[in-house]
């Protein structure tokens, strides 16, 4: 797919992370001109220490590689396909972590650095970018990350007339809606009340009594906290998003009066007696296999997490799309903002990848860093470029980050947040696996394995044939 000459018009990257480093070798693989524009080590951001491109900030890890069985993995494997460089940096750099796949940061980041810096269609300017781009870049793809420079990211929120575009961070855990269960648990809005795009019965509850609730509270008051990082301290906190344990040690009320009142509700699986206290899921994703716990945004570590949110009834076996967490993060709003192509609606020009997309992670920014690039490079060849399947992981989690996600049906705290790849992403398989081979019925654990080993096999099959179909006729024109 590599070509060397060009006549197209530049795609312009700005910043050399995960994302605008994989863009950039896309589109430079693709045959078209790149300019990347990274401001290290001139400007610096909080986390990153040296002038290395993708450089990790923080662990090492690109988390799972088994692509039978795990989405990230899977993603790892479709981004291989693709001739991610991401993936090719951390193969050649790989360091023992079982099945993870783990990398030696340093030779990861130089190898992508030396990649890029070799390519005779890349060219490097270390500068930041401290401002809208210029007018006359035509094809830009803005890959700044969750640290963007300041005055960057206050020229895009004032091009997109959103009150904040850079939060101190508490987020909410997400959870598979098929590990509530709904035997305890009940579908109703508050008061029944339908709100634009609801039923009436949009929330998942879960009620607790008086008992459960004072040992939950003290759990959540005991449980094991993230450190602030010194430079996370000048950060505010996103408007109405207090992370749910710094409520509790407000009063041992105050969670009742907040977001676990049990207010508006009835159980219909015990009518006559009144909950102490209600947790609400709210659904998350249009396909409807992912809620989120409302108002739980969190600073607990994630073991604490997990041990004192399944005290909640109904959520004793709740798996975890996501848990919460607390950092700086520069996100869009993409849902509302971006087409389904990564472009601002407001100013087409302007393509956003990575972590300021609104997904979460190293092999996440990257792989939107990966089909932005291919976007771009199309656009630079007047051609257009079929969306990845929605079946595959990498069209799995563009479609969440371009429109699954479900907006929030009250007014306040902006409801999009971060995501990292997962299977509640996937449309569901219209016929799921129910036997073994042997023809015994399959059961438990063994029926979510099989699930989704189906689900990868049926990714994979799909994004081989939108890569035959649509991306060697790109390469080739
Ligand atoms: C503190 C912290 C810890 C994290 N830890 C992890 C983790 O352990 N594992 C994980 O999977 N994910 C982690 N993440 C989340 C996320 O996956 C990474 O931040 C990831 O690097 C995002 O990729 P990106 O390409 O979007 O941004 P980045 O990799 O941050 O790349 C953005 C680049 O843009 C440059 N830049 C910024 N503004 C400008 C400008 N105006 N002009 C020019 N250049 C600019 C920056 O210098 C940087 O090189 C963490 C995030 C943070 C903030």
């Amino acid at each position: 797919m590599t070509g060397t000459k060009s006549t197209s018009e530049a795609v312009h990257i700005v910043g050399a992370g995960l994302a605008g480093s994989e863009a950039a070798w896309q589109v430079a693989n693709a045959g078209v001109r790149v300019v990347l524009h990274e401001m290290r080590p001139f400007r610096m951001t909080e986390a990153h220490r040296t002038d290395g491109l993708a450089e990790l900030v923080c662990s090492n890890s690109f988390r799972s590689d088994d692509a039978a069985n795990n989405a990230v993995g899977l993603l790892h494997a479709e981004m291989r396909r693709l001739g991610s460089l991401i993936m090719r940096a951390a193969d050649a750099n790989q360091v023992p972590a079982g099945g993870a796949l783990a990398v030696d940061r340093d030779g990861f980041s130089l190898a992508v650095t030396r990649a890029l810096t070799e390519h005779p269609l890349i060219e490097i300017r270390r500068a930041e970018v401290g401002g809208l781009p210029p007018a006359d870049w035509r094809n830009v793809i803005v890959a700044t990350g969750p640290l963007t420079s300041a005055p960057l990211a206050e020229a895009i929120r004032q091009l997109t007339d959103e009150n904040a575009l850079a939060f101190f961070d508490a987020i909410a855990p997400i959870v598979h809606r098929d590990s509530i269960d709904m035997s305890v648990a009940w579908f109703q809005s508050r008061y029944d009340k339908a709100g634009p795009g609801g039923t009436g019965a949009d929330y998942i509850n879960c009620p607790l009594t008086r008992q459960q609730y004072d040992a939950f509270v003290d759990a959540l008051v005991a449980g094991e906290k993230t450190d602030f990082k010194e430079w996370e301290t000048n950060t505010p906190y996103f408007d109405g998003c207090l992370p749910i344990e710094v409520m509790a040690e407000r009063g041992r009320e105050t969670l009742r009066h907040g977001p676990m009142k049990p207010v508006g509700l009835t159980n219909p699986h015990d009518p006559t007696v009144k909950a102490y206290a209600i947790v609400q899921l709210r659904q998350d994703n249009k396909l409807g296999t992912l809620y989120n716990m409302v108002g739980f945004q969190t600073k607990l570590k994630h073991g604490a997490q997990q041990r004192v949110f399944r005290t909640i009834p109904a959520l004793e076996n709740a798996e975890f799309a996501r848990l919460g967490g607390l950092h700086r993060n520069t996100f869009l709003n993409s849902p509302k903002l971006l087409d389904a192509q990564l472009r601002l609606r407001a100013e087409s020009r302007l393509r956003f990848a990575g972590q300021m997309t609104g997904c979460e992670g190293y092999v996440e920014s990257a792989s939107i860093g990966l089909i932005a690039g291919l976007y771009a490079a199309a656009d630079a060849r007047s051609q257009a470029l079929a969306p990845p399947p929605a079946t595959s992981a990498l069209g799995a989690l563009l479609g969440h980050i371009t429109g699954g996600h479900i907006e929030t049906i009250e007014p306040g705290a902006r409801s999009f947040q971060p995501m990292n790849i997962n299977f509640g992403l996937f449309p569901p398989l219209p016929s799921p696996p129910t036997k073994n081979l042997d023809g015994t019925r399959l059961r438990g654990n063994d029926k979510t394995i099989a699930r989704r080993q189906a689900i990868s096999a049926r990714a994979l099959a799909d994004l081989d044939r939108w890569i035959a179909d649509h991306l060697h006729i790109a390469a080739a024109a």
